[in-house]
């Protein structure tokens, strides 16, 4: 769906956010400071896209919209105080990740095995320091402990045992048994798509996030903001997909595939198959035709969620911020739970292409 549409809710806010963005991304030289509007701090969070419509979602939209708005509130807190960006997206994702309703944390998908095996990322845009988890197994909030892995180590991704073992020694981390992590929803998704594969032997290691009740969603979730100070940060939560194996690990905690973040450019967070997010590294790929070909965000998301990635057959969506604060949002599926709060501190949220 061209997110051209999603725009048409907030069309003021939006309108002046892409005028905003489109001066900034084509003018070659800076132009005087006196002239040019101050960047719009905010930030804009997902919740996985998916083949889905607003009725089948069902009576889960109304907890999944009063999550969001925590999170965007929760967001929204940090910055309006002066916080960083990479403070403000770690703490909507502890919300998001803290509901049963998405594929993070608490509600996360099960593995082959009916294990949760749960992956994170987040990246400041000032610093271009990452950091990541993936393959965790009783950490409440892998997001806290992707944070710990930029803040407390000379690495950027860290692995199962060892990325624990690492949470353990630091402290500030909180563990939970491997069944806090299960829900009824997840569960039965889980048994569906087994009975689908052992009936039809070719989809045995086809990743699944469908649910046939309620269309395809993949729940992931993830945020961008831009703070007072002009700095950019990205993360991204997850479970990865339904009936994963042999320990697979999807885009969204690898830097430049599914979470990406540059204050030169601007930052992302994916929904979505994540082994087409990383084969055609899709976060990176937006962030440098803005840097390196002066194309607006939602341009350059356009071209790769639209364009490449689609002709790939990669189905899924990202949502950005571009430097001055200009908000991105574009995914090849029906539906991508998306929502978006600035400097008035109003929540808008949406799933399908204009509700
Ligand atoms: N991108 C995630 C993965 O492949 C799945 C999702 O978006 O829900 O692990």
């Amino acid at each position: 769906m061209s997110s051209k549409n999603d725009l048409r809710p907030h069309l003021l806010v939006m309108l002046a956010m892409t005028i905003a963005s489109a001066s900034a991304c084509t003018a070659q030289a800076p132009s005087p400071a006196s002239t040019e509007a101050p960047p719009t701090w905010g930030m804009v969070i997902h919740t996985g896209a998916g083949n889905f419509t607003l009725e089948s979602l069902g009576d889960r939209q109304a907890e999944m919209r009063s999550a969001m708005t925590e999170a965007l509130m929760a967001g929204h807190k940090v910055l309006a105080s002066g916080g960083s960006s990479l403070d403000a997206v770690q703490a909507a994702l502890v919300v998001l990740e803290d509901s049963p309703q998405f594929n993070a944390g608490k509600g996360a998908v099960f593995t082959h095995e009916g294990t949760n095996e749960l992956d994170a990322a987040i990246m400041d845009g000032r610093t271009m320091m990452a950091g990541a988890v993936a393959g965790v197994t009783h950490v409440k909030n892998p997001i806290r402990l992707a944070r710990l892995v930029m803040d407390r180590s000379p690495h950027v991704l860290m692995a199962g045992e060892g990325a624990e073992a690492f949470g353990r020694e630091q402290g500030g981390v909180e563990f939970v048994p491997a069944s806090y992590f299960h829900t009824d929803l997840r569960w039965q998704q889980l048994q569906r798509a087994l009975e689908e594969e052992k009936a039809n032997k070719g989809a045995a290691l086809r990743p699944r996030s469908d649910d046939p009740a309620q269309g395809t969603y993949f729940g992931t979730v993830g945020a961008v903001a831009l703070d007072q100070a002009g700095n950019l940060s990205a993360a991204t939560s997850t479970g990865g997909l339904t009936n994963k194996r042999f320990g697979r690990v999807g885009d969204s905690p690898i830097i430049g595939a599914g979470t990406y973040a540059s204050n030169g450019s601007c930052a992302i967070s994916a929904t979505g198959t994540g082994e087409y997010f990383i084969r055609f590294t899709v976060a990176k790929d937006i962030c440098a035709r803005v840097e390196y070909r002066g194309m607006t965000a939602q341009a350059a998301a356009d071209a790769v969620i639209q364009g490449v990635l689609k002709s790939a057959g990669g189905d899924g969506g990202v949502v950005g911020l571009d430097r001055r604060g200009a908000v991105v949002m574009s995914f090849n599926t029906t539906g991508m739970g998306r929502g978006y709060i600035g400097q008035d501190g109003q929540p808008s949220i949406s799933f399908t292409v204009d509700r």
